[in-house]
C-alpha cells in the first residue's frame, strides 16, 4: 500500500497541477467509492492539497474538501494544460495504469477548466472519495484517530511513549496508523534493517540507543522514499502517469536470499508477521 512518501509525492504534483483550475463537472462511475455530493464541488477552484499520513484533502474556494484514500490500487492521474508536454489522454502512461484513461478502471472523473481532466482509476476499488466541508476534515474519523507522523508531530519523546506501552511487535507498531502515522510494510522493513532492530522485538522492550537509531532510521528511509518519488510496487503512479523508482533502492524489502548488505555474513530471510512479509537480516537485527 503506498505510504506517507508516495503519498506526498503524489500531493507534491496534484499541487502543482491542480490550484487554479476549476472544476467543471464530476462524473461518478462506481458510486461505492464515493460519498457527498458531486454536485458541492461544481464550479468551485482548488486551492490548496493537504496530506495527513497516507490522506490527501483537495481543499476547494467554496468550503468544500475532497478527501481522498487510495488504498492499495487507487491512482489520481492528472491530463491537462500543467503538464510539462501537456500530454493527453493516455500517452506516455506507465503500463500500471491497466486500461489506460479513462477506461474499465476508471471510477471517477473531475473534469476541470483548461481542458484538464483528474481521473481516480482503482483496479481493487478499496480507496474512497469523500466530499466533506473543510473545516471537518481534520475532525472525520480516519484522520481524527491517525497517530504523530515523522517530519510533522512524532518528536522522539512521543516516540519513546509510544512503544514503552506496548509489547506487541515493534513493526507492527511502526505499521498501526493510529499509533504513528503514515509507516506501511516497505519503509518498517528498511527502518529496522537500518537501526539494527529486530522486527519480531517487543516494542517495549527496545533500549534508549535502539529507540534513537529506529527514529532516526524512519526519517531516513522516508527521505529516501521521496527523493525516488515513491515505490511503484504494486499500482503507485505519480499524478504525471509515471512510476516511482524506491523499489530499486529498497534496503532489505524484497532481497530474501540475497547478502547482507551490512555484515556480508549472512542472508537475508522473509517470515510473515501478522501477516505481513518481514524482510531482516539475522546478524544484524538478532534482538
Ligand atoms: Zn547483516
Amino acid at each position: 500500500m503506498p505510504e506517507l512518501p508516495e503519498v506526498e509525492t503524489i500531493r507534491l504534483q496534484l499541487e502543482k497541477y491542480l490550484k487554479g483550475h476549476k472544476i467543471e463537472n464530476v462524473q461518478v462511475n462506481v458510486p461505492k467509492i464515493f460519498s457527498g455530493n458531486p454536485k458541492d464541488l461544481v464550479g468551485a477552484k482548488i486551492k490548496d492539497v493537504r496530506r495527513f499520513a497516507k490522506v490527501l484533502s483537495i481543499d476547494l474556494s467554496n468550503g468544500f474538501s475532497i478527501v481522498i484514500h487510495i488504498k492499495l490500487t487507487g491512482q489520481l492521474i492528472y491530463r491537462g494544460p500543467n503538464l510539462p508536454h501537456s500530454a493527453q489522454g493516455s500517452a506516455g502512461l506507465s503500463k500500471k495504469v491497466v486500461g489506460g484513461i479513462p477506461g474499465p478502471h476508471t471510477h471517477v472523473i473531475f473534469k476541470l477548466d483548461k481542458g484538464g481532466f483528474l481521473y481516480y482509476n482503482d483496479v481493487r476499488r478499496f480507496g474512497w472519495i469523500k466530499v466533506i466541508k473543510t473545516d471537518e476534515v481534520e475532525k472525520t474519523g480516519f484522520i481524527g484517530k491517525l497517530g504523530p507522523e515523522p517530519f510533522k508531530d512524532l518528536t522522539l519523546n512521543i516516540f519513546e511513549s509510544v512503544l514503552s506501552k506496548t509489547s506487541r511487535a515493534v513493526k507492527v507498531v511502526l505499521m498501526d496508523q493510529a499509533k504513528i502515522g503514515g509507516v506501511g510494510n516497505i519503509y518498517a522493513n528498511d527502518a529496522l534493517w537500518l537501526a539494527g532492530v529486530n522486527p519480531s522485538k517487543q516494542a517495549k522492550k527496545l533500549r534508549n540507543e535502539e529507540i534513537k537509531s529506529l527514529y532516526d532510521a524512519i526519517h531516513k528511509v522516508l527521505k529516501d522514499g521521496l527523493k525516488y518519488g515513491g515505490a511503484s510496487e504494486l499500482a503507485f503512479v505519480t499524478p504525471d502517469g509515471k512510476e516511482g523508482e524506491y523499489q530499486e533502492h529498497t534496503l532489505v524489502y524484497g532481497h530474501e536470499g540475497e547478502p547482507c548488505d551490512r555484515c556480508h555474513k549472512s542472508k537475508i530471510q522473509k517470515y510473515f508477521l501478522s501477516g505481513r512479509g518481514t524482510y531482516f537480516c539475522p546478524n544484524c537485527q538478532k534482538t
